[in-house]
């Protein structure tokens, strides 16, 4: 058994030059409210107040419905026909139903106004709104908004746009600090333990998470903060991030034993690790890793694999799949193409892999049912249909919602696909 994968793009630079197939279509993929449901476990003392219809909060609580079992630290301020009529000072609602909320929950510290479909149509100022609550509100409370509505967005980015909110209040990094590394995405609090430990053991023991556990953990931001983006879709949040000065470190993102490896590394590179010490620090992981990749890498060798696009996953998702389970890419779609962000993953594809960006479903659906993949990645709208038609599905949000980052957790990615196809086989026996 190796101890260490090596990282090599092929000569030919993998799909670095692709053009991808672009589609402006029908699409079919959730909104950025979405994110929600992650973020509120992450921040344990926020509130999401969703400013919009009946059809948003019917979103919101049947996606976390099952996963509430205390109060909940999200709602929904419901845009009426009154607002819509302009009969109303929405306004004047809005202020009234945050008071309400503060008053009877003094232990939210930050509080985000998200806007919606609706709140947009109607042209409410969450901007404004936002700052107003939050001078009545400081310093108990500090008042934030950013927009989860589905024009024209897939649904990580509501996190992208919830991240991106916050760091104009973060403080400013003095001029003498010493270097910090910050990971930026949200990460489950296990993986980021384990994470921490791999740093410490590193000798990089100035580490913070952006989304912090706490609304009033606020790293300071400087040209001494180097980021490392943990998850693919925080292109608005990076480019906040490094308008403050932070330098983005070059990575592909942590999903199976070379992608984390190489993310750590240019960690340690950054911070100066010794290369001993490097690869002392992730040994055994690395090797625990190997060895729960093994089952399911016998039932995914040789399959075939299309991604519709969702998650903005998909392009690390392709490259561990194909280089670590041994399967093949068939199409590898995503909502957006973020080069400068994914240029170390699409130097690893193989050079034959056909991309595309966007969507066109119809389209997209001939090509996948003339294509005939053992797996089909793609939103809970599409998977049953497909799975109707004999397909074989994974969801693609399931890959968000599940700690799959990490040495520890690549065993559990590589089940997450292998399942559906062993289950297709119990059935078909
Ligand atoms: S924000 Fe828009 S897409 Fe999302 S649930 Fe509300 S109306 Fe639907």
């Amino acid at each position: 058994m190796n101890a260490f994968i090596p990282i090599q793009p092929a000569p030919s630079q993998g799909c670095t030059d692709v053009v991808p197939l672009v589609e402006r279509g029908q699409r079919e993929v959730f909104c950025g409210l979405t994110g929600i449901i992650w973020l509120h476990r992450k921040i344990q003392d926020a509130f999401f107040l969703v400013v919009g219809s009946r059809t948003c909060a019917h979103l919101i609580q049947s996606a976390a419905g099952v996963m509430i079992f205390a109060e909940p630290r999200f709602a929904t301020a419901i845009i009426d026909e009154r607002d819509l009529a302009g009969l109303a000072d929405a306004n004047d609602e809005l202020d009234k139903v945050v008071n309400q909320l503060l008053a009877r929950r003094p232990e939210i510290k930050l509080l985000f106004l998200v806007g919606s479909c609706p709140s947009e149509v109607i042209k409410l100022d969450l901007s404004r709104a936002a700052s107003r609550l939050s001078a009545l509100h400081s310093p108990q409370v500090r008042v934030l908004n950013y927009s989860g509505s589905g024009i024209e967005t897939t649904f990580t980015q509501g996190e992208d746009a919830c991240l991106a909110s916050m760091v104009p209040t973060l403080p400013a990094q003095p001029a003498d600090a010493a270097a910090e590394l910050l990971l930026v995405g949200t990460l489950a609090d296990v993986v980021e333990d384990q994470f921490m430990r791999l740093f410490t053991e590193m000798g990089i023991d100035r580490v913070r998470f952006f989304p912090p556990r706490r609304a009033d953990d606020q790293a300071p931001i400087g040209p001494n903060t180097r980021l490392l983006l943990a998850q693919p879709f925080l292109g608005d949040t990076a480019r906040v991030l490094q308008g403050r000065g932070a330098t983005l470190l070059s990575a592909p993102f942590p999903l199976g034993i070379e992608g984390t490896t190489a993310w750590l590394k240019a960690a340690a590179d950054a911070f100066e690790v010794a290369p001993e010490r490097f690869e002392a620090a992730i040994a055994a992981p690395v090797a625990r890793a190997h060895a729960s990749l093994s089952r399911a890498r016998t039932q995914l060798e040789g399959k075939s694999i299309f991604f519709f696009p969702d998650s903005q996953l998909e392009i690390p998702l392709a490259r561990f799949l194909s280089r670590e389970m041994g399967m093949t890419l068939l199409e590898v779609g995503t909502p957006y193409l973020h080069r400068q962000h994914l240029a170390r993953e699409l130097a690893l594809l193989p050079s034959t892999t056909s991309i595309s960006e966007g969507q066109d479903v119809e389209k997209q659906l001939d090509r996948c049912r003339r294509m005939a993949p053992d797996m089909v990645v793609c939103g809970l709208g599409l998977a049953n249909p497909l799975e109707s038609e004999g397909m074989t599905t994974k969801w693609a949000i399931e890959l968000v919602f599940t700690p799959i980052q990490g040495f520890d957790q690549a065993g559990d990615l590589a089940e997450l696909f292998a399942r559906p196809l062993v289950r297709r086989t119990r059935l078909a026996a």
